[in-house]
């Protein structure tokens, strides 16, 4: 299999123009709006869901939608008074805030747009880059909530399984940054991968950096498995020369392979039960929120009652 992470392999960027920026979705009974200024992701996590099917493409050309900011605001624009809004997230299926868009700057434009119609959003990332917007999401701290995803302290394990994202110590710097201005931030430990990334010191040594980075959230998940995942996960295993590694992930995920394709496979109900026990001791302990600051039963806005800055709801009701 050709390796995904090669890190001298830098990945080609090209330009698109798209017909929509803002779409809904469901997972669940969770409904929201996302929006992903980029196709590909120069991260390169080998457990990437946003890959759908295997693809090398997804790593090494990284499509800019250049026309977002422009199809964003006409969206927004007849969106506003005829319909129910959710809080948009920035994204759901490439970072947003990795280095193409230090070139290109889309998302920043989005996120101008979004203030500028007084949408709230949901920041998700693992970039450092986003300091650059430290001061554009302060002010507007009340309605955004900016989401880092991180999986492992340990450097060697985080350059194999994730190897375009900086060190998780850079990370925690910015992330410090943001709450010092009290920017609202959760750390969501997703994925959590078994035999990687799920001993009890990986999960406290973030939990405590969060803490000391003054984050209040904490939020996570195990890896699920699909075929592609598997194939990428396979050579982790191997890479980090865990022993038993596929015998106990058939064991944990309960499959046989291979992998039919379109199966999205959880961990084991005993598995995923005892590592979030082990995530929640580890957050009570440091006094903080093991929950995901994310939209409940109010999450639905009447676009006409957003119109102007005084009767806006922000994310804060939501929570
Ligand atoms: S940062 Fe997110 S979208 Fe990018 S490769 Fe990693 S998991 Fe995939």
């Amino acid at each position: 299999m050709d390796l995904w992470y090669a890190q001298n392999r830098a990945p080609e960027f090209k330009l698109k123009e798209s017909k929509m920026i803002l779409h809904p979705f469901t997972v669940k009974d969770y409904e929201g709006l996302t929006i992903n200024p980029y196709q590909g992701c120069q991260h390169r996590c080998g457990y990437c869901y946003a890959t759908y099917e295997w693809s090398p493409e997804f790593y090494d050309r990284i499509y800019a939608k250049s026309n977002s900011p422009q199809i964003l605001e006409n969206q927004l624009r007849s969106w506003k008074f005829k319909k129910q809004i959710h809080p948009v997230m920035i994204s759901s299926a490439t970072d947003a805030y990795q280095a193409a868009e230090l070139k290109f700057e889309l998302t920043r434009r989005c996120i101008e747009v979004l203030q500028k119609y007084n949408f709230p959003y949901y920041v998700f990332t693992k970039s450092t880059i986003i300091k650059r917007d430290l001061e554009l999401h302060k002010r507007y701290k009340d309605n955004c909530i900016i989401v880092w995803s991180i999986t492992t302290s340990d450097e060697n394990i985080r350059r194999c399984i994730e190897p375009g994202t900086p060190p998780t110590s850079a990370m925690f710097e910015v992330i410090s940054k943001f709450t010092d201005l009290g920017i609202r931030c959760c750390i969501n430990v997703d994925p959590i991968l078994p035999l990687i990334t799920d001993s009890s010191d990986n999960i406290e040594s973030i939990i405590s950096s969060s803490r000391k980075a003054n984050v209040k959230y904490i939020s996570g998940a195990v890896l699920r498995l699909r075929r592609d995942i598997w194939e990428r996960m396979k050579v982790i295993l191997k890479l980090l020369d865990i022993k038993n590694g596929i015998k106990e992930y058939n064991r944990i995920f309960q499959f046989i392979e291979p992998i039919k394709a379109g199966r999205n496979i959880a961990a084991s109900y005993s598995y995923t039960n005892m590592i979030f026990e082990k995530v929640r001791k580890s957050v009570l302990k440091n006094e903080m929120n093991f929950e995901f600051p994310r939209i409940n039963g109010a999450d639905k806005v009447d676009a006409r009652n957003i119109s102007n800055n005084n009767d806006q709801l922000t994310l804060v009701d939501y929570m």
